[in-house]
């Protein structure tokens, strides 16, 4: 019934969402621990109780992109919204590549360029990280792709590529594409966006799900010159946006302060949380996230991940090479930490050596 690749293909595996009323700390898909901006609230109540939910809603969500076009100061005809940017990248996908078609991108990061690539039967060029996650540009640029992905920060590393190494990337794969994912931008330091004012073959990626915390709501962005954002408009459906999610966006973006503040929150926690993995033992890469990856060398984490699940605290374990010895940890709230090393403290010293206990000093996680 189906085309052979999509019955060969493995499908995207999101992270477990609990059932309603299942009370878990939820520490596996990166979302904000933190409500989203009032104004949000205030503004769904009215299109709820208004007329427009009989109308479509405009076909380039007009409201948000030019809210957009203020927060970031690019250009209205330079960006595109997107149902999440998950949209957006199957949107990409969908518009470069067909089969036989090269993408590439630096491996471990976010799995869904490996589904999507699939479904499009192009040829995945998968540049391995080193143990440092410093990004491998020479090998990226000499592959050639149609279109090389960069995740950054990187998903599930949270490491980051300055901003100038990026400027050259683009110079390097021109005139074909460079997507950057910049889904967790917000939680670095800098963001490649004003690039793409000078760089016609760059799209920077950004959502509204993690900083604005609004994974619920699906809002995307890209950024592009106006040649790349009228292809990919011929493959977007033609209503992407409902209007609940428009006035949302309008919303978030109205309230940048609101999103600042949580970010401050969760880089403090991020901060505190490297220090204590790190004492318990793990090795932890620098994370510009709001999650951080918890190594330990040549032990498979799977096991700690489902002893931590029966104990209520949900993390991320993937079972990928490169990723098997080590857990994806959200940022959540400090007294969500707090439960998740009291557990940790117990749970560590267990996977160590006989003889090698890991170091933990017994301080309270705040
Ligand atoms: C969360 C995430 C996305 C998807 O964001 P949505 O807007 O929720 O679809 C895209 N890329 C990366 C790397 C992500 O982690």
């Amino acid at each position: 019934m189906f085309r052979p690749i999509i019955e060969a293909m493995t499908p995207y595996v999101p992270g477990e969402q609990p059932r309603p009323g299942q009370h878990l700390i939820k520490l596996n898909t990166n979302e904000n621990p933190y409500p989203p901006s009032p104004a949000v609230g205030k503004e769904l109540a009215q299109i709820a109780s208004g007329d427009l939910l009989r109308l479509y809603p405009q076909p380039r969500a007009d409201a948000f992109i030019s809210s957009a076009a203020r927060t970031y100061r690019m250009p209205r005809r330079s960006i595109l919204a997107g149902n999440g940017s998950d949209e957006l990248l199957a949107m990409l996908f969908r518009a470069t590549l067909g089969p036989g078609d090269r993408v590439a991108y630096a491996f471990p990061t976010y799995s869904l360029y490996d589904t999507l690539a699939a479904i499009q039967e192009a040829t995945t060029i998968r540049v391995p990280f080193g143990r440092d996650f410093v990004l491998p540009v020479a090998k990226l640029a000499a592959a050639r792709a149609r279109v090389t992905i960069v995740c950054n920060p990187n998903s599930p590393s949270g490491t980051f590529t300055p901003v100038t190494t990026l400027a050259s990337l683009t110079r390097m794969v021109q005139p074909r594409l460079l997507v950057i994912d910049e889904a967790y931008v917000d939680f670095a330091a800098s963001t490649a966006l004003q690039l793409v004012k000078s760089h016609p073959n760059l799209v920077v990626l950004r959502t509204l799900s993690k900083s604005f915390s609004l994974a619920g709501m699906r809002l995307g962005l890209a950024f592009a010159s106006e040649p790349v954002i009228e292809n990919l408009l011929k493959v977007k459906d033609s209503y992407n946006l409902s209007r609940v999610a428009v006035a949302a966006g309008v919303a978030a973006l109205s309230d940048i302060r609101w999103m600042r503040r949580n970010v401050a929150r969760v880089i403090r926690t991020r901060e505190l949380a490297e220090k204590h993995l790190r004492k318990l033992g793990f090795e932890v890469p620098r994370s510009s996230a709001n999650f951080v990856l918890a190594r330990l060398a040549g032990r498979d984490l799977g096991r700690l991940a489902s002893a931590l699940r029966r104990k209520g605290v949900l993390v991320r374990h993937f079972d990928a090479p490169m990723l098997r010895d080590a857990i994806r940890i959200s940022i959540g709230t400090p007294s969500e930490m707090s439960v998740l090393f009291k557990h940790l403290s117990v749970l560590v010293p267990r996977l160590s050596d006989s003889n090698g206990r890991l170091p933990f000093v017994n301080e309270s996680y705040r």
